[in-house]
């Protein structure tokens, strides 16, 4: 298994990332780092044209730097309506990178200004009214790269669910206040991080990479 001892360096500064990577491998006793502990590693640029793409340059350069295995996340939300943005571009859809709150106000802009936008209410079940601009699904795609096998291993989950008109709860980050989950009646946002790790896109890669790490 290409992990250096109790430890797993994720070539991520996103805080909520960390945080879930975090919650999920404690269960393995392993510890995270992140990039905000090797504050000389430059950013890597995503140029990439899709998820697996800048999962793994980011994995490969800075494990080739560290020289040590490194596992790197690339993610993003693909709205219907939108025809599959903000996607690569979900954390600077606004601009600045990482700015979730421009983020959450341009992508429901973007969907309010389309001329048929009109919101949709989900009426299957009694309990759920929720309304609705579009359909979505947020996207993750993990790489694990290790430098002296020069082998990357690699997995990617998906999450479907709804953007609805207004941002709900305060769990999560990103796109998480606008992602409504129909099974759950409640946002990405609203649920804990346990529940999220169940149903989510990264809680998905992660279980499909660990099948084919062997390390479940
Ligand atoms: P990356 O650093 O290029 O992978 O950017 C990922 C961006 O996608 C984040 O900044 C968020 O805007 C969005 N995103 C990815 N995963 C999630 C999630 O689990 N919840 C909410 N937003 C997410």
């Amino acid at each position: 298994m290409p992990i250096v001892g109790d430890t797993i360096i994720v070539a991520t500064r996103n805080a909520g990332k960390v945080r879930e990577f975090t919650h999920a491998f404690s269960s393995l006793g392993l510890t995270v780092r992140s990039l905000s502990d090797y504050p000389n590693i430059p950013d890597v640029e995503e140029d990439g044209e899709t998820f697996l793409e800048n999962a793994l340059k980011k994995a490969k350069t800075v494990a080739e730097k560290l020289n040590i295995p490194v596992l790197a996340d690339d993610s993003g939300l693909c709205v219907g309506r939108l025809n599959g943005e903000p996607g690569v571009f979900s954390a600077r859809y606004a601009g600045e990178h990482g700015n979730d709150d421009a983020n959450n106000a341009k992508l429901l802009a973007a969907l309010q200004a389309l001329p048929d936008c009109e919101t949709t209410t989900i009426s299957s079940s009694e309990r759920v009214h929720e309304k609705w601009l579009s359909p979505a699904q947020f996207v993750c795609a993990l790489v694990l790269y290790d430098p002296a096998k020069k082998q990357a291993y690699e997995a990617v989950g998906t999450s479907d669910g709804y953007i609805t008109d207004h941002p709900r709860g305060t769990n999560g980050f990103g796109y998480d206040p606008l992602f409504y989950i129909p099974s759950y009646d409640r946002t990405m946002a609203e649920l804990t991080t346990e529940e999220k790790q169940r149903i989510s896109h990264r809680g998905e890669a992660l279980r499909l990479l660990r099948q084919r790490l062997s390390i479940i």
